[in-house]
């Protein structure tokens, strides 16, 4: 493979040979470090190294008197070389200021870091990074080792686990491609048209009538094999023989998290997946209000550092496919798994989470996090100050979303599909936002295509009364059309709300059908569902927060309950 580049721009001929200085002394063995003094020529360095097939690792380009030009180079480079990492370098404070990890100016001169605040925000930046300084600067090359981590784990694995021989347009190749990368599997494809294709399946000794082929880093040959072979080749199918104390269903943050706590405290804890750890929050390419990680963390990266740790604590993780079925046998639970396979705990965590429901209409995708978002907003809102935001959505959140980002932005479209708010959304909302003077509302209206060129710039309308488009400048667009709980695969014991949200505590009906309620002497521990012994956590559960902290927050303490629940059921036998 070509050796990838590194590349840094700075208009400051001093602060440019420091950077490139710094970058050459540590990575200038596995890297090519290029240093362009302009962005306009560094602009045609990407287009030249692109056309060579070189491929860019990272970009760093210093901020000077205000980050916008420089921003405005990282969005484009995004087009260029979208695998690239996109870094802002910002001014330490001037020569002889200590390396702080936190960017001391722009801290002290809020106005000067509205700019960076904006690029974060709309994605045109991975992150930033304080200037090195001439020294060893370990916080810089610590910040700079991630980045080179993130990028070589999607675009370049240097020792891949698993080599996928496959057509480029193969649906069962991209299903295979986002497993293994949500499951932190680093993986290298190759199309099966190509002379390099051609070879490795030659040497794999298959002759290409059945793909896609998986060469695994024993060396071991699979020709299209299903997901639960591909978790057993590497110890993750296994199921324990005897009966654990707490299986969780489910391994998003919130059942990542109460592994951690279970396993920690010396429970026997057995994690069930149904294809990839990190749940939602891994598909996420960078959660950035997630407590502790100031430039935002890939949701990949949180969950593979989160099973780790829960593996650490001793959790036994399968990812063989989906529990099917729960149901109370003696001394707990058996847990139903697809081919027939059962397990058995004594205590059961349902942290099956929910799915957003995404926005079919072009372009949306692939601006995911560079001005579309789902869900969480308010962590963006003072980024989008004196813009236009448009938000999709009738209910509650879509207003208090509209509400909310009303005080920064300079106009709020909330865009329905139906006639009128008044259907799905409060009263109190609808009399808010029509006392708002920068918001409007386009009824019967869908999204029809979202566009820019590496980030948001315009969304196509369709009015689906009179059948016409348009094309509207637009920021951003907050994407509020619900989520979906995981929860159908539950038995009817298990009360759940009108949307299948699971109840737990004091949610919980306490008459009505006795056969659907609490039926025991003592009350529910606060994250119990009716089924005593089975508790639920994260955002399969009624009245839940949305978010990575609170799904981590509830695994915890719903650990707490089920350790509690546990000594209690001892204590009795
Ligand atoms: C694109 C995107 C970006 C987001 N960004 C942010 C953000 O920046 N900040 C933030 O705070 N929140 C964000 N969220 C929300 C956040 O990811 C969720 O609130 C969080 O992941 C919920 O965690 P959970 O563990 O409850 O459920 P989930 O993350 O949904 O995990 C549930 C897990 O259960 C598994 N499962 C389901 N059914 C079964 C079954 N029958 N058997 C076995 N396993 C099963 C699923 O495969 C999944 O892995 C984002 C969500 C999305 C979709």
């Amino acid at each position: 493979m070509t050796t990838p580049v590194l590349m840094v721009v700075d208009e400051d001929a001093a602060s440019l040979g420091t950077l490139d200085g710094t970058l050459r002394r540590r990575y200038g063995h596995d890297y090519r470090v290029i240093s362009e003094a302009s962005l306009a020529t560094a602009l045609g360095r990407l287009r030249e190294l692109r056309a060579a097939g070189s491929p860019l690792a990272v970009v760093m380009v210093a901020a000077t008197a205000t980050a916008a030009p420089a921003a405005e180079f990282l969005a484009q480079a995004r087009t260029i070389q979208p695998a690239a990492k996109r870094v802002l370098v910002v001014p330490r404070g001037g020569p002889g200021a200590p390396s702080l990890r936190v960017p001391v100016p722009l801290v002290r001169d809020r106005q000067a870091a509205v700019p960076l605040l904006r690029a974060i925000a709309h994605g045109m930046i991975d992150t930033y990074l304080p200037a090195p300084g001439a020294g060893r600067d370990e916080a810089f090359h610590r910040a700079v080792s991630e980045l080179l981590e993130e990028w070589a784990r999607d675009a370049a694995p240097a020792m891949p686990a698993v080599r996928i021989i496959a057509h480029q347009q193969s649906t069962r190749a991209h299903e295979l491609r986002d497993l293994l990368a949500r499951n932190g599997v680093p993986y290298v494809f190759h199309g099966a048209e190509s002379a390099d294709g051609q070879s490795r399946l030659q040497q794999a000794g298959q002759d290409g009538s059945i793909l896609p082929v998986l060469v695994m880093y024993t060396g071991q040959v699979l020709a299209d094999p299903p997901n639960e072979q591909i978790a057993a080749l590497f110890g993750l199918a296994s199921l324990p023989a005897t009966t654990v104390d707490v299986a969780i269903v489910g391994a998003g943050p919130a059942g990542l998290s109460a592994a951690v706590y279970t396993a920690s405290e010396g429970l026997s804890t057995l994690l069930l997946e149904r294809e990839a750890i990190g749940g939602q929050a891994g598909s996420s390419s960078l959660i950035r209000n997630y407590l502790g990680f100031p430039r935002g963390i890939s949701g990949a990266s949180l969950a593979t550092r989160a099973f780790e740790q829960a593996w650490s604590f001793g959790a036994i993780p399968s990812i063989a496919g989906p529990v099917t079925g729960l149901e109370p046998a003696a001394g707990g639970f058996t847990l139903r798994l697809t081919g027939g396979k059962a397990s058995h705990a004594r205590s059961v965590l349902v942290a099956t989470g929910g799915s957003y429901r995404r926005l079919a209409a072009p372009g949306v995708d692939a601006l995911l996090g560079a001005g579309v978002f789902y869900g969480a907003t308010g962590s963006e809102s003072t980024a989008f100050a004196g813009e236009h935001i448009f938000i999709v959505g009738a209910a509650n959140s879509a207003g208090q979303a509209a509400v909310n980002l009303a005080r920064y932005a300079q106009q709020v479209t909330i865009v329905v599909r139906g006639g009128s708010l008044a259907a799905r959304m409060s009263q109190y909302l609808i009399d808010e936002i029509t006392a708002t003077p920068n918001i409007d509302v386009r009824t019967a209206t869908q999204i029809a295509a979202a566009e820019g060129d590496g980030k948001l710039e315009t969304l196509t309308l369709h009015d689906t009364k009179t059948g016409s488009t348009q094309i509207v400048p637009a920021s951003a667009l907050v994407v509020l059309i619900g989520a979906e709980p995981q929860t159908g695969w539950l038995p009817p014991q298990i009360v759940r709300d009108e949307h299948g949200f699971i109840l737990t505590g004091n949610d919980l009906p306490q008459d009505g059908d006795p056969a659907a309620s609490w039926t025991q002497p003592r009350p529910p521990l606060p994250l119990e569902t009716s089924m005593p012994g089975v508790f639920s956590a994260g955002d399969a559960r009624h009245g839940s927060i949305k978010r990575v902290a609170s799904a981590v927050g509830e695994g915890s303490i719903a650990a707490t309950q089920m350790y509690q629940y546990l000594q209690k059921l001892a204590r009795r036998s």
